[in-house]
């Protein structure tokens, strides 16, 4: 392997004048080594510079601060090419150029650790495409307006404080933004990916919920909290367990004003506004729902209090009915059908599991409220940029399934950004017949396999496990143990639980919960509950009712929509943004060398500059290459071939022969090379 990290020892003058100015892209140090990497972007950084480039991919270090670059006058100057340097502008604006230049879909990929910037990171961009691509004398109803409203929507049912970030999003997102032939926005369509519902139920210490029961309660205007007996936020148990109730600097009653605004905007109609609401109260007193326990066995009866019969009545049902289906359960024996009590663990389990599952459902309905909003134009769609914004690689002290998804998604995104930055580009110079010294990238393919296999990968062992009555969270450790060993990136078991070694390195799983957490059980009874509501909950939670029938395992939902996802994003040009977490503490002006280099490090930045260094950017076919420069060769070329005139231009403006390779196909380039020739152009 090349060796590109030298030490710092050889610090030369060179790079002592990168250190002083600072280069837009890592490409371009002199020096490649951490050390001066990290120098590099630490001096941008202190300069409010956080904008630069690893080769194609753009690092965005989160200032957690306003930094004034994001105007319209930005927009317009990014726009009209007066300034160039690294942003999220230039990457969008490189997108629709290139959407309208090859008639192809793109994907602006962004990711990074919770609370890197990825969300804000997705809206500057989604900024910028809006401005771009508005169309004023269309009728589009101010479709541009809407995608931007979205944000807050979105944002309010399913953006919770975590002990990361005070705004973090709980759920992956992929936004399509869809043009016209004339490159006007004509829709939009949002995909979701895994909600954490177990949010809505349980919370650690000073986390909070989603910030939509924090709004509702600080501010609905009175009629609205009478109807919805609706109580301040500290009174239900689903949001003071942890102790936290507000967020800095956030004030929960105005957001709640701008979230209407945007419900307004997005067209979501009263009536829908205030079934949501009704509904979103019904899970906060669900949660204040207790049980008495009545038998030496631990069996229970739900106390029959203003929490249940609020809930009934918000939910549409009888207070007998709802007492029923979360006291008891009704199962076959022989051929009559009996009710048996629950005890109270269960009970609790049952209770908890239906405020999930409303939750959800909810979401699931306002993302597709919101797709109808925006599909206007759909018959002029003609090709589309996406966004995606999605949960970064996650390793804790303790890490469970929802780490275990979350680091699976982005194996698979870490593949698709390998494929195209290093193998794509690799295999093009091996068949072109360049001459090239592979280097070589981390291939995850193995830990991919150890997800996916059949029959015997993680998730079809969990899902056989899930569907064995008798399995426990520990004969699942156990099976692991047994079927994987032979994987190198399993590495073993220990008392319940596994380790996995991800691209980003290795994460121990505690396997407890994961069956649960898997199958996501609602009981029939409760399914059959909120079927028979008179409220609006049947009609909005038909499809998920469904999937409750067919019961398909979460882990093996959540791999279906990644392989569409990355269908998806391997139909397009891929753009990639890397957000990077300067400090911990969500402050400004701070910059932590190991935590930063800990992120280049594990979402292969380093790989990338090294690889593009050793590559050559521009790439052009013999054919264009020859008529676009052949005229300004001295001596007539009318009868040659494309191949040799280029190599009569090349040689004519004295190229270095390190500078450029002849390909069977194309001709490579350094980077900057070109900027003569085209100077040339221009002259003549
Ligand atoms: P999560 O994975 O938890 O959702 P995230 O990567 O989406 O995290 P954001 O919510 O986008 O992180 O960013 C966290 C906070 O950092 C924002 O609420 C904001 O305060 C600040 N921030 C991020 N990017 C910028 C920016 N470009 N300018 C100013 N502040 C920013
Ligand atoms: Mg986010």
């Amino acid at each position: 392997m090349e060796v590109l990290w030298k030490c710092p020892q050889e610090c030369s003058y060179l790079q002592i004048q990168d250190i002083l100015d600072g280069v837009d892209d890592l490409i371009q140090l002199s020096y490649l080594n951490e050390p001066s990497v990290l120098h590099n972007l630490h001096y941008r950084y202190s300069h409010d510079i956080i904008y630069s480039k690893a080769g194609n991919v753009l690092i965005a270090i989160n200032p957690f601060k306003d930094v004034q670059l994001y105007g319209n006058d930005f927009v317009t100057a990014y726009r009209q090419k007066f300034l160039n340097g690294p942003h999220v502008f230039a990457i969008a604006d490189s997108a629709y150029n290139e959407m309208m230049r090859d008639e192809v879909n793109q994907s602006i990929i962004i990711s990074g650790e919770s609370g890197a910037g990825k969300t804000e990171t997705a809206k500057i961009a989604m900024q910028y495409l809006t401005a771009l691509g508005s169309d004023s004398d269309s009728g589009s109803d101010g479709i541009e307006c809407k995608i931007l409203w979205t944000s807050c929507i979105l944002e309010a049912f399913g953006n919770a404080k975590t002990s990361r970030n005070d705004n973090s999003s709980r759920f992956g997102k992929l936004i399509e933004i869809h043009f016209s032939a004339r490159g006007k926005i004509c829709g939009a369509k949002i995909q979701t990916f895994l909600l954490e519902k177990s949010r809505v139920v349980q919370l650690a210490r000073g986390e909070r919920s989603y910030h939509i029961f924090y709004q509702l309660c600080a501010g609905a205007p009175s009629g609205l909290k009478e109807r919805l007996n609706l109580k301040m936020a500290s009174e239900y148990n689903y949001l003071n367990q942890s102790g936290c109730l507000r967020v800095n600097d956030v004030d929960d009653a105005s957001k709640f004003h701008m979230l209407m605004e945007a419900l307004n905007t997005v067209q979501i109609c009263k009536e829908d506004r205030e079934h949501a609401f009704e509904i979103l109260a019904a899970v906060l007193w669900l949660g204040n729902i207790s049980f008495q326990v009545i038998d030496t066995e631990n069996h229970v009866e739900v106390v029959a209090d203003e929490a249940v019969t609020n809930a009934a009545t918000l939910m549409g049902c009888s207070t007998k009915d709802l007492m029923l289906a979360l006291s008891t359960h009704r199962i076959q024996a022989g051929k009559d059908i009996v009710a048996k009590r629950l005890m109270l663990q269960q009970a609790i389990d049952s209770r908890d599991a239906l405020a999930k599952f409303i939750y959800a459902s909810l979401f699931d309905w306002l993302v597709e409220e919101i797709n109808k909003s925006l599909e206007i134009g759909k018959r002029h769609t003609w090709r589309s940029i996406s966004i995606l914004d999605i949960y970064g690689f996650e390793s804790f002290q303790k890490n469970s399934f929802e780490q275990f998804c979350i680091n699976y998604a982005n194996e698979r995104l870490q593949q698709h950004f390998n494929r195209h930055l290093f193998k794509l580009e690799q295999e093009e110079y091996e068949s072109d017949g360049i001459e090239w010294t592979k280097v070589d990238f981390e291939d995850n393919q193995e830990c991919l396999n150890l997800f996916e296999k059949k029959p015997r990968g993680l998730i079809s062992l969990l899902d056989e496990e899930s569907n064995f009555p008798k399995a426990t969270d520990l004969t699942f450790a156990e099976k692991l143990k047994q079927h994987l060993n032979t994987n190198s990136c399993f590495k073993g078991e220990r008392g319940g639980a596994f380790s996995i070694c991800h691209y980003a390195g290795e994460v121990l799983y505690d396997t407890s919960g994961f069956l649960e957490k898997n199958r996501d059980p609602l009981h029939s009874d409760s399914i059959q509950l909120l079927s028979s509501c008179s409220c609006h909950l049947p009609r909005l939670f038909a499809s998920n009712m469904l999937n409750q029938f067919q019961k398909q395992s979460v882990g093996t939902k959540f791999k279906g929509q990644l392989f569409k996802l990355i269908q998806q994003l391997e139909n397009s040009t891929p753009h990639f943004i890397r957000c990077i977490k300067p400090n911990d503490k969500q402050l400004p002006g701070i910059y932590e060398k190991d935590l930063v280099l800990g992120q280049l490090r594990c979402c292969g930045v380093l790989e990338v500059v090294r690889i593009s260094r050793a590559g050559y950017p521009t790439r052009i076919t013999h054919q264009e290459f020859a008529s676009r420069y052949g005229f300004l060769l001295s001596e007539d070329n009318a009868c040659q071939d494309p191949l040799s005139v280029s190599v009569a231009v090349l040689q004519q403006f004295d190229f270095l022969p390190d500078m450029y390779q002849v390909g069977y196909t194309k001709l490579y380039l350094r980077r900057g090379q070109i900027g003569a020739l085209e100077d040339a152009r221009k002259q003549v």
